[in-house]
C-alpha cells in the first residue's frame, strides 16, 4: 500500500511513500505522518491512498502522527479547491488552516567539542568555530546562520564534524499532544472483604458516589491527600485509566439559559419562514438577509441555528473580527448547551483548537462560531453556514492564503447541500449583484425592531468653507457649531478620521476635482518630491498640473489631516472638554482599547477621535453626534471600491450614534458634496447607491462583471524588483496576446504602499472575465519568475490594493 502525502513546503507536488506493514491499519485520509524528505523528516498529512504504484525505491512512511483524521475525505475536495483557486500548495494550504502545533521536523544541533586539529581550516570555518565557542551547550543549525547572518554554515559544519572538532546531531522539536488525564475507578469485586482505614473509607465512599472521576478533580474535591490514593492504589483496590481531556476555551457561561421569549414580528416571521423553507429541502440555498443594524437579523439566525441543531445537523457561525466580542458569544452560549459549541478564532491557543478542532471532527460539537477561519471547520453534517455582516474586510486575508470566507462559505454551502445566509445592512456589491440577478434568494428587514429612528446626515461643502477665510479649515462652522451644543447637553461627540487610503491628496478648492486616471478611473498619487501624479493600477504618470483640468482654477490643495494635528485644533477650539483619542497608535497595548470603551460609558470622555476601529461592533448610547472629518480620504482610495467603501463607511458610524428616541446627528465634510455614495449614505438609500455603482462597474468591466488576480512583488533590491517586475509584466502581455487577449494587464506599477518592513512593493493586476485564463497566466508567470531576491504572490480576487 501507498500514500500520497502533501507536505508544507512551497510546491504543489504531492510526495508518495511506502506503508509499511504493520501501519497498514491505520493508515487514512486526514492524518499526519512523520516521513524523510531530502535528508531530514518532516510532517505531511495523508491526502490520498493507492494499492499499487509503478514508482520503484519508494521510502517508508516512518510513523502515523495521529490517532483519528483530522479531516475527511469531502473536507479534502474542499481543500484541494481551495488550494487551486488560491494558487497556493495543498501542504500550505493544510499547514495554515489546520490547528496542529507546529510541524514536527528534524532539525540540526551543534555542539563544539573540546578537541584540536593539525588540518588547515578555511576562514570560514575558523570562523564557524570560534562563534560556536559562545554555545558549549549546543545551538541548532538554522538559528546560526540566523544569529550570525554566517553563509555556507552546513558545509563548514561537515567539515568540521569530520576532523571532530565539533557534533552534529538531528534532533525533533516538541510536539503538541493529545492531553490526557488520569480518571480513578473503584476495583468493586476486591472492596467488600478489604480492611480499610477511614480515610479509605471515606474515598472510597466518594468514588462510589461521584463515579469515576479524574484525579485531580478527586483530590481537590474530596479534600484527601495523594498519599491515600496511592495506598489504595497498592493494595488493587482502585485503577487508573488514561483518557482524554479536552482543552477548552473559557467563555463566560455564568449567563443563564434565556427563555426564548422573543417572538419574531412579522417582517422577521416572513423572512424565517422562507429560510426554513429551504433548509427542509436540503439542497444549496444561498440567500441575502439584507437588514439595518438593529432590524432582528441575529435573532433569525439564533433560531434558524436552534431548528438545525434540533434536527441533529450542524452549523458555522461567521462574524468579522472585530464583532466576535463576549457579548454576542453569551448571547449565542444563552441559547444553547455550552458542549455544543466552539468559538474559534486566531487568538486562541493552539492546544485549544487542536481538541476542538478533533471534537468538531467526531461530530461531537454542532456549532462552530468564529472569525473566517473557523469555515474550514471539519463538521461532519453541516447543514446551515451563517455570514454576518458579509461585506467586511476582515473576511478576506491578504497574506499568505489570500482567502475570501464570505466567497468560500457560498462554496461550502454548494459543496455540502447546505444553506448559507449572508447577511448585512450594507451588503457587498457583488452579493447584492448575485441577489439582483437571482443567483441568491433576496430577504429584507427595512425597519429596526423598535423603530429606533434612522440618524440624519448633513453633508458640509469645504470647498464654501474655504472661501469663508481662505484656507481650508479642519473643522467647519456647522461641525463646531454642533459639537458646541452637543458639550453643552453633556453627551458624547465621536469624530472619524479614515486612516486608510493616501495621507493627502491633490484637490481643486474650486470645483472639488480629483485627479483620477484616465484608464482605471482610480486616484492618482501625488508624489511631490518628483513634481508628478501617479496611477498605482496601471502606472499612468502625468506632471502635476498647476491648474484645475476641469476648472482652470489655480488652487490646487494637497489636502490631509492627521489623527495628532486634530487632535491638537480640537483642544484649542474646545480647551474644557476630555478628549480621547483611539487608533492604532493608542491601543495598541493590550486592554487600553476596552478601558477607553469604559470610560466612554461612565462618561469620562466628551470627544472620541477615532479611526476605522470604532466603526463596527460597538453601540454608544450618549454619543449622539458623529463627524465624518474627511469622507474624501476615502473616496480617494485608490481602489475601485472606493465608492463602495465610503458607502459602507458613512452607514457604519452613522449608525454609531442616536440613543432611544433621539435620533443621532452625522456631519460629513468633504470637497465632493455632489458624490454618489454620500448622497445616496445621507438618505439611507442602498438601493439607488448599487444603481449607479453598477454602472461604473459595468463600463471598466470591474467586479463583478470581471475577476482580477493581484500578483504582488516585493524585495529589499528596489533594482531587481522594478527590472523582475517588468520582465514579468512583458511577458504577462505576450501570454495573453496567445489567448486572444480576453484578459487585461494592467500595469506593473509601484504599489501604494511602496515599502513595507524594509520591502519595496509592485503589483500587476490580469483582469478578465474567464478565471481559468487569469489562472493560466498568473501561474505561468509564478514558474518563470527567477530572480530568487523578488518574492511574488497571487491574490485572487483581491480586497486590497494598497
Ligand atoms: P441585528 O442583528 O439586525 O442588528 P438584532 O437581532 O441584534 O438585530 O436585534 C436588535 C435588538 O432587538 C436586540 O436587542 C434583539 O434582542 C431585539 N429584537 C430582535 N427581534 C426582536 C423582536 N421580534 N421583538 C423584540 N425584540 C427583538
Ligand atoms: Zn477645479
Ligand atoms: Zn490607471
Amino acid at each position: 500500500m501507498f500514500v500520497n502525502v502533501a507536505l508544507n513546503i512551497p510546491s504543489d507536488k504531492l510526495f508518495t511513500y511506502e506503508v509499511p506493514a504493520d501501519l497498514e491499519s491505520t493508515v487514512e485520509i486526514g492524518k499526519r505522518v512523520f516521513v524523510s524528505f531530502g535528508n531530514r523528516k518532516r510532517t505531511g498529512f495523508i491526502v490520498g491512498m493507492i494499492t499499487s504504484c509503478d514508482l520503484k525505491n519508494l521510502k517508508p512512511i516512518a510513523e502515523i502522527l495521529d490517532a483519528e483524521p483530522l479531516f475527511s475525505a469531502n473536507d479534502l475536495v474542499f481543500y484541494q479547491w481551495i488550494a487551486n483557486y488560491f494558487m497556493y500548495p495543498l501542504g500550505k494550504v493544510l499547514a495554515e488552516i489546520i490547528p496542529s502545533g507546529s510541524e514536527k521536523k528534524d532539525f540540526f544541533w551543534i555542539t563544539p567539542l573540546a578537541s584540536e586539529t593539525d588540518s588547515h581550516l578555511t576562514p570560514a570555518q575558523e570562523k564557524l568555530l570560534a562563534f560556536l565557542q559562545q554555545y558549549p551547550q549546543g545551538i541548532a543549525l538554522n538559528s546560526i546562520t540566523k544569529i550570525s547572518g554566517m553563509k555556507n554554515v552546513s558545509s563548514a559544519a561537515r567539515k568540521l564534524h569530520s576532523e571532530r572538532l565539533l557534533k552534529i546531531e538531528k534532533k525533533q522539536n516538541k510536539q503538541l499532544s493529545v492531553h490526557s488525564e488520569k480518571t480513578v475507578t473503584l476495583e468493586e469485586s476486591k472492596i467488600a472483604g478489604a480492611k480499610l482505614t477511614d480515610k479509605q473509607k471515606k474515598l472510597i465512599e466518594f468514588i462510589q458516589i461521584r463515579g469515576p472521576i479524574s484525579l485531580n478533580d478527586l483530590t481537590e474535591e474530596s479534600g484527601i491527600s495523594g498519599a491515600v490514593i496511592k495506598r489504595l492504589q497498592d493494595k488493587g483496590l482502585i485503577n487508573f485509566t488514561a483518557s482524554e481531556k479536552i482543552r477548552t476555551a473559557s467563555f463566560d457561561s455564568s449567563i443563564r439559559r434565556s427563555k426564548n421569549a422573543i417572538t419574531l414580528n412579522d417582517r422577521q416571521n416572513i423572512a424565517m419562514e422562507e429560510i426554513l423553507r429551504h433548509l427542509e429541502k436540503n439542497i444549496f440555498s444561498p440567500i441575502l438577509l439584507h437588514g439595518v443594524t438593529g432590524s432582528g437579523k441575529t435573532e433569525i439566525y439564533l433560531k434558524a441555528i436552534e431548528k438545525v441543531l434540533n434536527s441533529g445537523a450542524s452549523a458555522i457561525y461567521l462574524v468579522p473580527e472585530i464583532a466576535l466580542t463576549p457579548q454576542l458569544i453569551s448571547r449565542v452560549a444563552g441559547r444553547f448547551d455550552a458542549w455544543q459549541i466552539a468559538v474559534l478564532h486566531s487568538g486562541i491557543a493552539e492546544s485549544v483548537r487542536y481538541d476542538q478542532w478533533r471534537q468538531i471532527k467526531r461530530g461531537r460539537i454542532n456549532l462552530v462560531i468564529g472569525t473566517r477561519s473557523a469555515l474550514f471547520a471539519p463538521l461532519p453534517n453541516l447543514k446551515l453556514i451563517i455570514v454576518d455582516e458579509e461585506h467586511d474586510a476582515s473576511y478576506k486575508q491578504d497574506e499568505r492564503l489570500c482567502y475570501n470566507a464570505r466567497d468560500l462559505a457560498i462554496l461550502k454551502a454548494k459543496m455540502t447541500s447546505s444553506v448559507v445566509i449572508t447577511g448585512s445592512a450594507t451588503p457587498s456589491v457583488r452579493t447584492y449583484f448575485n441577489a439582483q440577478t437571482k443567483k441568491y434568494r433576496h430577504l429584507e428587514l427595512p425597519q429596526r425592531v423598535e423603530d429606533k429612528p434612522m440618524p440624519v446626515i448633513e453633508i458640509v461643502d469645504m470647498k464654501a468653507e474655504q472661501e469663508k477665510t481662505g484656507k481650508v479649515p479642519i473643522l467647519s462652522d456647522a461641525l463646531i457649531t454642533q459639537i458646541d451644543e452637543t458639550l453643552k447637553n453633556k453627551e458624547q461627540v465621536l469624530l472619524f478620521l479614515n486612516k486608510r487610503g493616501f495621507d493627502t491628496f491633490l484637490v481643486c478648492a474650486d470645483c472639488g476635482y480629483n485627479f483620477r486616471c484616465p484608464n482605471c478611473a482610480v486616484s492618482l498619487k501625488n508624489h511631490a518630491a518628483e513634481g508628478v501624479v501617479k496611477c498605482h493600477y496601471c502606472d499612468y504618470t502625468i506632471k502635476s498640473l498647476p491648474l484645475c483640468p476641469s476648472c482652470k482654477s489655480s488652487r490646487i490643495l494637497n489636502y490631509g489631516v492627521g489623527t495628532q494635528k486634530l487632535e491638537k485644533e480640537i483642544e484649542k477650539i474646545f480647551p474644557q472638554a476630555r478628549i480621547q483619542r483611539m487608533d492604532s497608535d493608542t491601543t495598541s497595548l493590550k486592554g487600553t482599547q476596552e478601558k477607553i470603551l469604559r470610560a466612554l460609558e461612565l462618561r469620562e470622555i466628551d470627544i472620541l477621535i477615532g479611526t476605522q476601529m470604532i466603526t463596527k461592533g460597538h453601540d454608544f448610547p450618549f454619543i449622539t453626534l458623529v463627524g465624518v472629518i474627511s469622507a474624501d480620504t476615502s473616496l480617494n482610495m485608490p481602489d475601485f471600491r472606493a465608492g463602495e467603501k465610503t458607502f459602507q463607511l458613512i452607514t457604519q458610524v452613522a449608525g454609531r450614534g442616536g440613543r432611544g428616541n433621539t435620533p443621532g446627528r452625522v456631519i460629513i465634510q468633504t470637497f465632493n458634496p455632489q458624490h454618489y455614495a454620500l448622497k445616496h449614505a445621507q438618505n439611507h438609500d442602498y438601493k439607488a447607491f448599487y444603481e449607479e455603482e453598477i454602472e461604473f462597474r459595468s463600463a471598466l468591466q470591474y467586479p463583478p462583471f470581471g475577476r482580477i488576480i493581484n500578483l504582488r512583488l516585493s524585495s529589499i533590491k528596489k533594482d531587481e524588483l522594478i527590472e523582475e517586475a517588468q520582465r514579468l509584466g512583458k511577458l504577462a502581455k505576450k501570454l495573453s496576446a496567445r489567448q486572444g487577449n480576453t484578459a487585461e494587464i494592467i500595469g506593473p506599477a509601484e504599489s501604494p504602499l511602496a515599502k513595507i518592513r524594509g520591502r519595496f512593493r509592485w503589483q500587476m493586476l490580469i483582469k478578465g472575465k474567464d478565471i481559468n485564463a487569469l489562472h493560466q497566466i498568473a501561474r505561468e508567470l509564478i514558474n518563470k519568475h527567477k530572480n530568487g531576491h523578488v518574492k511574488i504572490v497571487a491574490d485572487v480576487d483581491p480586497e486590497s490594493f494598497m
